[in-house]
């Protein structure tokens, strides 16, 4: 059994957030062993355990009270958020930092033929995406009526597939998207990593421990900029 004590913190296992991640907490003077192919990593000078899992469960673990820390990609965070209160439930989290790595942008891309002359070009399209919510929060606020195609990989190639019209997808450079004969035509959700804490009590041991590593953060950061 974990000892609840130390404080446990949540990162994504492997992937396009785990290297900065690693890289912050050694920086902040954290010394751990991640080597292994462990699911929970310990500190080796302060009483911190890291579960390394993948980025989507993250903050589930922290809305649930799992974890106490997570760090987390905002278009990841915002998309569960969303999902859970159309579920009927009131999550809550504490957002402590946004950081300064695992930047991208959500967008709309169509194939380099069709039209688009706004968001009104997509009305009663079919788009596919991993981001359902997000998206249909914008294309409400535009008044589009759109269907959405659930795709959890593999999104940039469903308009070729013919499964949709468009697509949502993150974006960093536009390569993959060249790559497949889209355009971005809209942006729709510009997101970073951020560093989560869990609602609800912590012990002052803890949250000492959050605040002194908040601090090293932001000096970590700031000699960064
Ligand atoms: P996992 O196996 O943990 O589920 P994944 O394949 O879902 O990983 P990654 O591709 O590693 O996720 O991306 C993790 C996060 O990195 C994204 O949710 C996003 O916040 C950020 N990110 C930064 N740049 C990009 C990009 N170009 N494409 C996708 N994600 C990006
Ligand atoms: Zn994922």
């Amino acid at each position: 059994m974990l000892d609840r004590t130390r404080l446990r913190i949540a990162m994504q296992k492997s992937g396009r957030l785990s290297d900065e991640s690693r890289e912050l907490f050694a920086r902040c003077g954290i010394k751990i062993n991640l080597q292994e192919q462990r699911l929970i990593a310990f500190a080796e000078n302060m009483p911190i355990d890291i579960l390394r899992v993948r980025d989507d469960d993250i903050p589930g673990l922290v809305m649930d009270g799992v974890v106490d820390l997570g760090i987390i990609g905002e278009n990841v965070l915002e998309e569960e958020l969303l999902s859970r209160r159309a579920q009927g439930e009131d999550p809550r989290y504490i957002t402590l930092r946004r950081l300064d790595f695992g930047g991208c942008r959500l967008s709309i891309a169509m194939p380099l033929d069709a039209e688009y002359q706004g968001p009104q070009s997509l009305q009663n399209s079919r788009i596919a995406t991993s981001y359902p919510h997000l998206l249909k929060r914008y294309l409400d606020e535009q008044k589009v009526r759109f269907k959405s195609c659930l795709l959890n990989g593999s999104v940039e190639v469903a308009p070729r597939a013919g499964l949709s019209d468009a697509i949502c997808d993150l974006v960093s450079t536009g390569a993959t998207l060249e790559a497949n004969g889209l355009r971005e035509v809209d942006v729709i959700y510009r997101s970073k990593a951020t560093l989560i804490q869990r609602d609800g009590e912590m012990s002052d041991e803890k949250q000492q421990l959050i605040n002194k590593m908040l601090t090293r953060m932001q000096g970590v950061i700031q000699a960064r900029e």
